[in-house]
């Protein structure tokens, strides 16, 4: 199948906008021409852009599809096309399914129901201790050769330091990264909100950042002697940044990523027990998203992600303490971050592209995440100017459970093309 798009606006070397024409086929970026240029191939499917930005497609290494065991919530094929309608050409999922991927059957699966639903390139990972209990680990050799991209028990951290660093030795011989929820449950006990303000006024129990930061210290220590490639999930405090930032300096292999809301929300922001605010590491202090944002800024953050995270409307009116942990992504995360970082001139929109196409795939050695000749073409049209409401209900993912409802934000991607296809558009 061949394409041209027409009066793309691409972000060029300096960082200012070009427009330019590109010409696709066979899945792959043929050309990029000047848009003065004729492009001319027979047959192509012509898409005029009209002078919107147009991106390699977005990349998203933390995202919860459900499937297998909670469809009720969300199935490959929702989470794909609600990953597509965000702009994402290439999801990474993670196995807290039931029952969980840590077996070649589900991780193959996994590949199966994505290739069904044919929308966007789904990567899955796989458990790093059967049934994510933490007591013995899974088969890492079956499971890198059924196409597991990497290792992790996202959801809960590894408990015993013995457990995970076997884990990073095995991943090492393997050439595969682990990649970190990071947890002490012995400091967490049932807390549903960051120890701050809103849980002492609600009398609910506080998760501290030493938590996160324990388990993010012990693991550089961990990944320092096992030299394995060591990906720290979702970073929320100040500490594990500073940890993460002295182990990038003394060489360490150590990698990070970032979600949206901890870029913009603080545990202050939360309105009331409505526990579409409620995730997992939580909303933290000021202090905290301030560091966040500079660690995006210089680096020591590597990539953002969504940790798309949906839940039935039942489950999230269980109220802040009882109801699951997690929040939606796919849909808002570009227009959350171009609004708020790019929009106000905080960071140039070459950086925000950059830290969720380019990035992620150097991070995890993928082809993807390059607007050039040769590149897979995997692309996303985004309409920079018109203002849009958030609102759930037009969701495509089955979960509606987002603090942003009714934010306005620019930023919306109106088409997403995947191997030179379009998968999705307005
Ligand atoms: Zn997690």
């Amino acid at each position: 199948m061949e394409l041209i798009i027409k009066n793309a606006n691409i972000v060029g070397t300096d960082g200012k906008l070009e427009l330019k024409n590109i010409v696709v086929a066979g899945g792959v970026i043929q050309q990029i021409m000047d848009a003065s240029e004729q492009a001319a191939l027979e047959d192509a499917q012509v898409i005029d852009a009209q002078g919107k930005l147009v991106s390699a497609g977005f990349i998203d290494m933390h995202v919860h599809l459900r499937e297998p065991g909670f469809e009720y919530k969300e199935t490959i094929e929702t989470g794909a096309r609600s990953a597509a309608k965000g702009g994402f050409t290439t999801i990474a999922c993670m196995p807290n399914t039931r029952p969980v991927t840590d077996n070649p059957e589900t991780v193959k699966l996994v590949l199966d129901r994505a290739k069904e639903a044919d929308l966007v390139h789904v990567l899955p990972y796989a458990a790093i201790t059967k049934s994510e209990l933490g007591r013995e680990l899974t088969d890492f050799p079956a499971l890198k050769e059924s196409g597991a991209i990497g290792f992790t028990d996202d959801g809960v951290g590894v408990q015993s330091a013995q457990m995970m660093k076997d884990a990073m030795k095995w991943a090492a011989e393997l050439g595969m990264p682990v990649i970190a929820h990071c947890e002490d449950n012995t400091l967490v006990e049932g807390a549903p909100v960051a120890e701050g303000e809103f849980a002492r006024k609600h009398g609910l129990k506080g998760i501290p950042n030493e938590s996160e930061a324990i388990h993010v210290g012990r693991d550089i220590l961990l990944a320092e002697a096992t030299g394995v490639h060591y990906h720290v999930c979702h970073v929320s405090t100040e500490q594990s940044i500073r940890l993460i930032r002295q182990a990038k300096e003394i060489g360490v292999k150590v990698t990070a990523e970032v979600c949206p809301h901890h870029l913009i929300l603080s545990e202050e922001d939360i309105p009331g027990l409505d526990a579409n605010w409620k995730m997992n590491p939580p909303l933290r202090s000021r202090r905290d998203v301030e560091a966040c944002i500079k660690a995006v800024e210089d680096g020591t953050i590597d990539i953002i992600v969504t940790d798309h995270a949906p839940h039935s409307e039942e489950e999230k009116e269980r109220g802040m303490q009882l109801a699951p942990f997690g929040i939606v992504g796919f849909e808002t995360a570009f227009p959350l971050l171009y609004t708020k970082f790019v929009a106000t001139g905080k960071w140039p929109l070459a950086q925000l592209i950059q830290r969720m196409t380019a990035d992620p795939a150097r991070v995890f050695g993928l082809a993807a995440g390059k607007l050039e000749p040769g590149a897979p073409a995997d692309l996303t049209i985004v309409d920079l100017e018109t203002e849009r409401a958030v609102d759930p209900s037009t969701f495509a993912s089955k979960g509606r459970n987002t603090p942003f409802t009714d934010w306005k934000l620019k930023g919306w991607p109106v088409a997403t093309i995947v191997s030179g296809k379009v998968v999705w558009s307005e």
